[in-house]
């Protein structure tokens, strides 16, 4: 967005007040005048007559959006199975294990989840994983597991979908589609898992920018998706300290200021499960709209991810210190 002033005016003060407004500026000067401002587009949204309302402005352009479905969502929360994630709704714990390995399994898991507060049940049975010898999911069958665990336990089901072929069957169990960091770019999937028309968790790649992620929602949107839940889950970094590096500030920018529904994934962003509570609590702190979280029965014999698995009571324990235990339902409309 484009702000420019009038002759002469104080460019200072408008920046002041344009930064009031949640608009950072930079300066387009000339003659050694600066004669506009520049809105940078990390900015809040201001309807363009709040700013011609302030003393020495005497124009504003606003440049056609990039993601002009995603922005009308804006300040709306995601319906998800008659709960609601995002501005305005209490935080949701979303939980489960990594991955579906048995009936029993998720089953237990389930009901865990729904114990400590929890509303949606996670984990995958489509599982992308680095080294092709590793525990890849039970695929189809582990959807009908899940989703009688789900049902029994009265939670919604989030699971995977990683190949344009399977959105169809997942999309069958599933009440959220989940597009995994690896294939936030990934168009073609992408335009398929919208076509389901369903609520989509969208995790953050590894490397994206936000400008990338948005355009990726802005995809969903496009081929049908009924909304779009961003999930950061940590960026890759030069640190190997911490398994990714949670970007808080992102969360804050979407949760705040762009008024997008967000949750933080604080497993894959720790690695290890000591560092899960307090990663959530920050997360909430900066605004997350939720928290998913891995846990399984049994973490020490745990297919994939154990290390960052909470068991049932450490579940518990984490969704007691955030406050989910008492929330449970309020959620639900
Ligand atoms: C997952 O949630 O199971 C997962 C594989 O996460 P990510 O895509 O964030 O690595
Ligand atoms: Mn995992």
């Amino acid at each position: 967005m484009l702000v420019t002033l009038r002759h002469p005016s104080d460019a200072d003060r408008v920046a002041a007040q344009l930064q009031a407004l949640g608009l950072w500026t930079e300066r387009l000067k000339s003659d050694s005048e600066t004669r506009a401002l520049l809105v940078r587009s990390d900015s809040a949204h201001v309807e363009p007559r709040a700013i011609t309302a302030i003393d020495g402005v005497s124009a504003v352009w606003v440049p056609p959006t990039t993601h002009p479905k995603l922005d009308a969502l804006a300040g709306a929360p995601v319906t998800v199975r008659g709960l609601t994630i995002g501005y305005g709704a209490p935080p949701v714990l979303i939980s489960g294990p990594c991955s579906i390995e048995s009936p029993e399994q998720i089953a237990e898991s389930a009901r865990a989840v729904r114990a400590a507060g929890g509303t949606i049940l996670r984990g995958g049975a489509f599982k992308p994983r680095t080294s092709p010898y590793a525990f890849s999911g039970h695929g189809n069958p582990a959807l009908g597991w899940m989703r009688d665990a789900a049902d029994s336990a009265g939670l919604a089901v989030v699971t995977e979908v990683l190949s344009e072929r399977d959105v169809d069957s997942v999309a069958d169990y599933a009440d959220m589609l989940q597009i995994g960091s690896r294939n936030m770019q990934a168009f073609g999937l992408l335009k398929a898992a919208g076509r389901a028309a369903k609520p989509v968790l969208l995790k953050r790649g590894m490397a994206a920018t936000v400008e990338e992620w948005l355009l990726s929602a802005e995809h969903l949107l496009v081929a049908g998706a009924s909304g779009v839940v961003f999930c950061e889950r940590g960026l890759r970094s030069f640190d190997p300290s911490t398994r990714n590096l949670l970007d808080l500030g992102a969360v804050a920018l979407l949760a705040n200021v762009y008024r997008l529904p967000v949750v933080v994934d604080p497993s894959h962003a720790a690695g290890r499960r000591d560092l899960i509570q307090p990663l959530a609590r920050a997360a909430l702190g900066a605004g997350a709209h939720g928290l998913i979280v891995e846990c399984h029965p049994d973490p020490a014999h745990a297919k994939s991810d154990g290390a960052q698995a909470l068991d049932p009571r450490s579940l518990a324990g984490l969704a007691d210190a955030c406050h989910f235990a008492s929330r449970e339902n309020e959620g639900r409309s």
